[in-house]
């Protein structure tokens, strides 16, 4: 049981988690190795107080040797859901689950909009989890909607266990896997429907028929990262102190809303990191 689990490593959960380790906290960083594709995409970061005119692939090498300086290591896990269970929260990943006493959102804002039937069809002929869910169509046909080209190690994987397996970019990257049983078809997706037992992808000039639609997404969104947390659109809703209202459960950075900056992230960070420590101060007190 960990006393923090951060769930991002862009500049709010690194700063989370900076300042959770100085408070003495078993701390738990969940994310990614290379920290934040969106910082290191940067190009010049200009507004970042003391270093003027910084590239953002250099930002992300000073936040990583901060992080290896203070001996945190990062959990290379994308979180599917994250349960609140009274007392504690179960946080279930694609290969694992950990427990912690609080959890800190820091996953940045989800990039675009949910498909039409995406969220009404998950669980039931949509994922978001190749790894959790690939044996259940060991010889079926499967389709995978990839926003980053890093999924495509995901699909590679799929077409192990699949027949078949449709792959749709939405990027520009030329695409291409060694494994003969995957197709890639590029269009715009629109909308995911269930039709005869089967999941239909719509795109704009054609649909593909499978058993079941991967939507691999950097992000998921808050609603279907923590069931019953109150959202304002991509957003979760936060008090000053970067509480949530899930008792134990705070958030940090662009996915707590606009405007979506380092500097902010990297100060809601900070403030979530101390209102968890207090958070889990309280707890002590009361208890007998
Ligand atoms: C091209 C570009 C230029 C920019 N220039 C500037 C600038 O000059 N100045 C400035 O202040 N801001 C700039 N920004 C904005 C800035 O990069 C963001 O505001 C900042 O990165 C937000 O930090 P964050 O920690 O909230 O989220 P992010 O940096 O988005 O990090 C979130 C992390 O969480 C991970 N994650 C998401 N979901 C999960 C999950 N379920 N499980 C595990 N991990 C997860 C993601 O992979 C990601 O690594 C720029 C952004 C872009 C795209």
């Amino acid at each position: 049981m960990y006393d923090i689990a951060i769930v991002g490593t862009g500049p709010a959960g690194v700063s989370a988690a900076l300042t959770a380790k100085n408070r003495n906290k078993d701390i738990l960083l969940l994310g990614r190795k290379d920290l934040s594709e969106k910082v290191s995409k940067s190009h010049r970061v200009l507004n970042y107080p003391g270093l003027p005119d910084i590239a953002g692939e250099d930002l992300v090498k000073a936040m990583r040797d901060h992080l290896d300086q203070m001996g945190i290591e990062i959990t290379a896990e994308k979180v599917i859901s994250i349960y609140a269970m009274g007392d504690y929260f179960a946080i279930q990943c694609a290969r694992e689950m950990f427990e912690a006493s609080s959890v800190i959102i820091a996953t940045g804002v989800m990039p675009g909009k949910m498909l039409p039937g995406e969220e009404e069809y998950l669980g039931r002929g949509v994922s978001y989890c190749v790894t959790c869910d690939a044996a259940l169509y060991k010889g079926k046909e499967a389709t995978v909607l990839g926003y980053s080209p890093k999924e495509e190690e995901e699909a590679e994987f799929l077409t192990e266990i699949a027949n078949r397996v449709y792959y749709v970019p939405v990027y520009q990257e030329e695409v291409s896997f060694s494994a003969a049983n995957i197709e890639v078809i590029r269009g715009a997706a629109k909308e995911i429907k269930r039709r005869d037992d089967k999941s239909v992808l719509v795109l704009d000039k054609q649909e593909i028929v499978s058993d079941i639609v991967f939507v691999l997404r950097d992000a998921v969104s808050p609603g279907q990262l923590v069931p019953g947390l109150e959202t304002e659109g991509a957003h979760i809703k936060t008090g000053r102190d970067m509480s949530t209202s899930i008792s134990g459960l705070f958030a940090a950075g662009d996915i707590t809303g606009t405007p979506y900056q380092d500097a902010k992230s990297v100060g809601e960070g900070n403030v979530a990191a101390l209102s968890a420590v207090s958070y889990l101060a309280q707890k002590v007190k009361k208890q007998p």
